[in-house]
């Protein structure tokens, strides 16, 4: 077996983060295979042909699928609480020779067959955004920052999304309440964050804003760089890794992004685009030219990535990507462990992963281009480094946590996936009252002077 060295060695001293597929990999889905480069390539398509249903899979995929997936996938949707939507460009880079591990089906595409039962501690607002909300579609959790919340759509879904209880409007699992502000509720937001100081940054995110208009765009850019106290805003969209093809098709949505960005630099605020890569399986030669085209244009591009089992767990395959993100002037930024919501436990890793992986990395480029590997702690504690825990038990899998600069004087637990514990701790996990005594454990080791959320059922 390959040593750590060897591996860190190999990525130390190839060149493969430079080389990008620019084949038509799209013609190897059998519907597809007559769809010619210019198609495939404008972002009217890809949305068009989006993949919503598994009677869609099925009609394009023919032969390449068994009815045995199809038939775990469908059970899947039953089970999970997020939508199904795949752009075409991610569906035709999943090795359908493989499906099984793939990390983009892995991601985009859940089987119920790998599904394990939710954490007793999963919650659907895992990170308390609606306690956070002082207004409607406003979380106000940093003190100099805001999530503005746009919209409630997405190009594609991710099957870990940590707003699925939001995302897509329905599942098969119920229909859900939306994000999906007027007007008039951007004006409660502006007057918010106008008649708040404090905040400097606003982050507009929802959803994806590749599904929002130019005109709005401009709209909530404009708006928000008239306001002198705001110094930096980001537009979230993972159409970067999942639909290139909106940056180098929709020039009028392009071009409304880079008036935002040379106005603000105009008033020395700062005007970026945060993204969301997680495979290098993701990249093929669209997404470069994409970055390469904001780069152009003075546009700083960041990346948050999620660490998911099975798809960015292996260091070589997360020491490509960053690798492939630095080439390509994104800047990553951010490496997340998976938020605690339902349905997402058979990506989930532990805390001592995510720290190790974190371990592995550095050093391998510049200190700049090495992300942070962090934690955005369940019921609202805020993003905290993997390492910067006051306690963790890995035999329980239960880590404590403090956030002086967020919610001081609030005791924050983190929870590593119960499959993954010794069999002595999984039984102990089914005990509800075994499960009281290791939070009170671990919370007088971690944090014995405060208080973690009454959920927990463990005050002192
Ligand atoms: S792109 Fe972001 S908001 Fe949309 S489904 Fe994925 S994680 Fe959720």
């Amino acid at each position: 077996m390959e040593t750590y060295n060897q591996t860190t060695d190999k990525l130390n001293h190839t060149q493969n983060h430079r080389f990008f597929r620019d084949d038509e990999f799209w013609r190897s889905i059998p519907g597809w295979q007559s769809i010619t480069s210019d198609q495939f390539g404008d972002y009217r398509w890809q949305l068009k042909n989006s993949i919503a249903s598994i009677d869609k899979i099925k009609e394009l995929l023919k032969h390449r699928i068994s009815d045995q997936i199809l038939e775990d996938c469908k059970r899947a949707f039953d089970l999970f609480p997020i939508d199904l939507r795949i752009t075409p460009y991610i569906f035709s880079l999943i090795d359908w020779d493989n499906p099984i591990d793939d990390p983009l089906r892995r991601q985009f595409l859940p089987l119920a067959s790998q599904f394990q039962k939710n954490h007793p501690f999963v919650l659907k607002d895992s990170l308390f955004e609606e306690a956070d909300s002082p207004i409607n579609h406003l979380v106000h959790r940093y003190p100099d920052k805001v999530l503005f919340l746009a919209l409630g759509k997405c190009p594609l879904y991710c099957s870990y999304c940590t707003r699925s209880r939001l995302i897509g409007g329905s599942s098969r699992n119920g229909r859900k309440q939306s994000i999906s502000p007027g007007l008039s509720d951007f004006e409660t937001m502006f007057d918010y964050i106008r008649s708040h100081n404090q905040i400097e940054d606003v982050v507009i995110s929802g959803g994806d804003v590749s599904l929002l208009s130019s005109d709005l765009i401009r709209l909530i850019g404009k708006t928000l760089l008239d306001i002198d106290h705001i110094r930096r805003i980001r537009y979230a969209t993972k159409s970067l890794a999942v639909l290139p093809m909106k940056i180098l098709s929709d020039d009028d949505w392009f071009r409304a992004l880079i008036e935002m960005n040379e106005m603000g630099r105009k008033r020395d605020k700062q005007v970026c685009i945060h993204t969301h890569f997680s495979s290098p399986c993701e990249i093929s030669e669209w997404s470069p030219q994409a970055a390469e085209r904001f780069f152009r244009e003075g546009m700083i591009v960041r990346n948050q990535t999620v660490f998911q089992q099975g798809v960015n767990t292996r260091i070589d395959v997360m020491g490509l990507l960053i690798k492939q993100l630095g080439y390509m002037n994104v800047q990553p930024y951010y490496v997340f462990l998976l938020d605690m919501v339902p349905g997402i436990e058979h990506l989930r890793t532990t805390l001592r992963d995510a720290a190790e992986m974190e371990k592995s990395m550095r050093g391998l480029t510049s200190g700049f281009n090495i992300p942070d590997f962090a934690c955005d702690l369940p019921t609202g504690g805020g993003k905290q480094h993997v390492s910067s825990y006051d306690y963790y038990n890995e035999e329980t899998g239960i880590s404590v946590w403090r956030s002086p600069a967020v919610k001081p004087g609030k005791a924050f637990f983190y929870f590593d996936p119960v499959h993954r514990l010794s069999f002595d701790a999984q039984q102990r996990w089914k005990d509800d009252k075994q499960r009281i005594l290791m939070l009170r454990e671990a919370l007088s080791h971690g944090s014995p002077d405060l208080n973690p959320d009454p959920l927990y059922g463990v005050l002192v």
